[in-house]
């Protein structure tokens, strides 16, 4: 895989991906000039007990799905080729591996997953390994990561401003107002029975439904045993 430019390297379950995950990369996209963004599903995300609901397969499928017509989106399998948990440090350093400097990847997160930030594999090496860009989410908002005192050097507000080309890595803030739904708020409205029009792709949807994917009594493990 090699790609120009900016990179925004958006991680997630994506169980299922939805309209904030591409509201997210929208945002993100704009604020920061990038020229791609590439969503990563991962194989076991390291921040959760839980496993994901669908297999990766559905949720990679589910995600090129959402990339389809979208010229900047693109879907990455690699850390689903990997065994394990995935951490974001180990995947900037595979990237790192394919040529890529840190200072053009941008890794994209809510403000949700990075209010976390300091519990995460290689905190504080990893905010050295790319750009990290911060997208306000409905309920999350960007006020209580500005009070974090210890990453406010690195802190940088992305309104009416891009990263200058080459400019050494920064944390950047964009408030933008993405969709107010969540993947797992998603699975539970599927499994009561309830719509989630307009909440994910058309296309996201058939596939949930064709393949029963988070339905209570769900058949999807006989279809993919
Ligand atoms: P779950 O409810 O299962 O945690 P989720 O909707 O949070 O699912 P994830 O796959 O956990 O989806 O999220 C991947 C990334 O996308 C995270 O960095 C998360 O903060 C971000 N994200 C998800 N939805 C939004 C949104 N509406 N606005 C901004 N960022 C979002
Ligand atoms: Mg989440």
């Amino acid at each position: 895989m090699t790609i120009e430019g900016r990179i925004g390297v958006l991680g997630g379950t994506f169980d299922p991906i939805h309209g904030g995950h591409l509201d997210a990369a929208a945002a993100a996209r704009r604020a920061c000039a990038l020229d791609t963004v590439l969503l990563v599903p991962a194989r076991a995300p390291a921040h959760r007990a839980a496993a994901p609901q669908a297999p990766a397969v559905h949720r990679f499928a589910m995600a090129a799905m959402a990339a389809q017509g979208c010229d900047d989106l693109r879907v990455s399998d690699m850390e689903l080729r990997y065994e394990g948990p995935s951490f974001t440090s180990v995947t900037l350093e595979r990237l790192a591996t394919l040529g890529h400097r840190p200072e053009q990847l941008f890794f994209i997160t809510g403000a949700d997953a990075f209010a976390d930030i300091a519990s995460w594999h290689d905190y504080p090496a990893v905010l050295d390994r790319s750009h990290f860009v911060v997208v306000a989410r409905p309920g999350h908002s960007l006020a209580g990561l500005r009070a974090q005192a210890h990453l406010g050097a690195r802190m940088r507000e992305a309104a009416g401003r891009a990263p200058a080309r080459g400019e050494s890595v920064s944390i950047w803030l964009v408030e933008a107002a993405t969709r107010d739904v969540s993947s797992s708020a998603l699975r539970r409205r599927i499994s009561a029975g309830q719509p989630i029009d307009g909440l994910v792709p058309d296309a996201v949807a058939r596939h949930i439904a064709r393949h029963d994917l988070y339905s209570t009594q769900s058949q999807a493990s006989c279809l993919h045993a």
